[in-house]
């Protein structure tokens, strides 16, 4: 078994919390020097004193993004801004975005968990590594570039979209790993089909898939596609970005290395701790970061501890793949429904492919649930009765699934057009807004 930082990685679990402790104790003194910390710490007489087991965080109060958006943007700053090298936003289509800054040490730090988590899915410096995802103030550029470079790997930036430029480099660099959206795959395979080029002859070996919300159906549909393993990346960008959880070989969760953040689940309502392996709101406190520490952000991301130890040999927690977030639930004729949910059932139809989209609308006074989805060209025939009959069959299942009947528009594949980032399975133009 093969490690990038093997004792790190290996840390028996009183090592870690021994190792969390000391580094929360240097994190309070660091937030300490951010404006919004100082002041909030000041008033609640919150010292490194107070922190003295992983369960004295729950005295701590939560950060929220809300927090993020008003003291945007500088309140969070914990360093000179001299120190500072680079920031990264979210896009922030209303209000204030939220920007994340990083020294040169965050930077570092951020780049060694890439690598740590690349080399656990097995990729080398022999690799050529593509990076098919927006560069800029997304953190999957940049952040997979300098990880993939501190591994070693033969780095291409090759950006998001422009599929048959991505696969002519694919083609002519030899690319055994490639890094990308989920909901991207699956245009990349189908333009490898039209023009001639099978997946399987190409050097593909290894696949990294995340930065957005997707079922294990998904994943296998990925898998299938181009007949190589694709791994679940997850991460944020206030915690550094991607890297933060990562899937081993075995794919049975992702680890979240613990050494960075300490991690609690909670339940969104009361805010105290879910049972072991519930499914709650993680929340998650940065131990080593210099110009942006967060302590206990609540992420809104939905998860759970897998419980037993993983066969792999790393001791850090296993994190269920995320469900979804408490924000992007939407409640429909007092149902609450997940996109997930949807997408769960949708994917189950060898018919469907896999780009659909939820309109949520308001007819005659009534809220309507319409599902576009796109189906596979060597089923979509002008044979009316047998497309009614599928349509039929996949708003009875989405029905027994989320307790709403939607109404199914089937439209064929490649239709529907590509976002270029992160894909938008929701569309909300209901007159009462989110229904809640
Ligand atoms: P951003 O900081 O804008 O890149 O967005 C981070 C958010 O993307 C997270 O809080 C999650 O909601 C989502 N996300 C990132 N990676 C994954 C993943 N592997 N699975 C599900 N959601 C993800
Ligand atoms: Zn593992």
């Amino acid at each position: 078994m093969v490690f990038w930082e093997e004792e790190i990685e290996t840390l028996p679990r009183t090592g870690i919390r021994g190792l969390q402790v000391s580094r929360m104790k240097a994190a309070i003194n660091q937030a300490r020097k951010a404006p919004f910390y100082q002041q909030l710490y000041e008033e609640l007489d919150i010292t490194p004193e107070k922190f003295n087991k992983v369960e004295d965080i729950r005295d701590f109060p939560f950060t929220t993004k809300e927090d993020l958006r008003t003291n945007f943007p500088y309140g969070f700053l914990a360093v000179d801004r001299k120190n500072v090298v680079r920031l990264h936003s979210s896009s922030g289509t209303t209000g204030n975005p939220t920007v994340v800054f990083h020294t040169r040490d965050d930077l570092d730090n951020w780049a060694n968990l890439i690598a740590r988590n690349l080399f656990m899915v097995g990729v080398r410096d022999t690799d050529v590594f593509q990076n098919i995802c927006g560069y800029g103030l997304f953190t999957g550029g940049l952040g997979f570039q300098y990880g993939a470079e501190k591994l070693g790997a033969l780095t291409v930036p090759a950006g998001a979209g422009n599929t048959k430029r991505q696969i002519k480099l694919i083609c002519d660099y030899g690319t055994s790993a490639i890094h990308t959206i989920p909901s991207y795959v699956m245009r990349l395979v189908s333009e490898m089909e039209s023009m001639g080029v099978s997946p399987r002859d190409t050097a593909l070996r290894v696949m990294v898939i995340g930065a957005e919300p997707h079922t294990e159906e998904q994943r296998q549909r990925v898998e299938q596609s181009i007949g190589i393993k694709a791994f679940n990346s997850y991460g944020l960008s206030e915690m550094c970005g991607p890297g933060v959880a990562f899937e081993c070989e075995y794919q049975s969760g992702l680890h979240i290395w613990e050494d960075s953040f300490l991690v609690e689940i909670i339940d969104p309502d009361t805010l105290q701790p879910v049972p072991e392996g519930e499914t709650g709101e993680l929340v998650l406190t940065t131990l080593n970061r210099q110009a942006n520490p967060l302590i206990r952000y609540r992420t809104r991301d939905l998860t759970r501890a897998v419980p037993g130890d993983c066969r792999c040999g790393r001791t850090h927690m296993l994190l269920d793949r995320i469900h979804g977030r408490t924000d992007d639930m939407f409640i429909i004729r007092g149902c609450n429904v997940f996109p997930m949910q949807v997408e769960k059932v949708l994917l189950q139809f060898p018919e469907v492919d896999s780009h659909y989209v939820i309109h949520l609308e308001t007819n005659e006074g009534v809220d309507q649930m319409i599902i576009d989805v796109e189906i596979k060209s060597d089923w979509f025939t002008d044979n009316y009765a047998s497309l009614e009959h599928l349509q039929k069959r996949i708003a009875r299942d989405v029905r027994d699934e989320v307790l709403v009947t939607p109404i199914v528009r089937l439209v064929e594949a490649g239709s529907m057009p590509a976002s270029g980032g992160k894909a938008v399975r929701v569309v909300d133009n209901r007159e009462s807004g989110r229904g809640n």
